[in-house]
Formats: structure tokens, sequence, C-alpha cells
């Protein structure tokens, strides 16, 4: 999508009936798309490697780091590494339920 084809250009505060969509389900459900080997498979079938202050998640086909997720004081930090794209399927979604 580029910004001369949008019907309407406005600020970020549009994300967010859209973004509730997408956040609001089961997201280990939802399909992660590796950018290191192309795969696609639910988040839940991720390998998690944990510790005290957060988790790596990464390919199960190629071990790259899709993300991070990390607890601070400040808050919770998400972090995208290989993850290319991260599908709500309708259905698993708010927006398909
Ligand atoms: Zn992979």
């Amino acid at each position: 999508m580029r910004a001369e084809n949008a019907a309407s250009v406005v600020d970020g505060n549009a994300l967010a009936g859209l973004l509730a969509d997408v956040f609001a389900g089961d997201v280990t459900q939802y399909v992660g798309l590796c950018g290191g080997c192309g795969s696609s498979a639910p988040l839940a079938e991720a390998v998690v490697e944990l510790d005290d202050v957060g988790a790596i998640v990464r390919c199960r086909y190629c071990r790259h780091t899709l993300a991070t997720v990390l607890r601070s004081p400040e808050g919770v930090r998400f972090v995208v590494a290989a993850l290319q794209a991260f599908t709500a399927p309708v259905g698993v979604s708010r927006a398909g339920a």
C-alpha cells in the first residue's frame, strides 16, 4: 500500500481499533512468517528460551530469532527480529470472532 493510493492519511490514533483486533486474541495461535527460512507456523510451535527477564522466540525450523520479549521496570518490550509477518487468523483474532 502506498500513501498516494490511501483513501485518507491520518495519525496513528487511527490504528487503535485495527491493532486491538490483532492483539486481542490468543496470540499463540497467530501465524508467524520467518524471514530466515520462509516457514509459517503458529507462534505456539516456536522454540522459546526463557530466563528471568524475558524470552527469545526462535523459528522451530531454522532457529533464527523471530523476536524477543523483555520485562523491565518500564514495561514489556516486544522486539521483532526475523519475524516478517504476524497473521491473526479469522476465528482467532477479535476481528474474526
Ligand atoms: Zn525459520
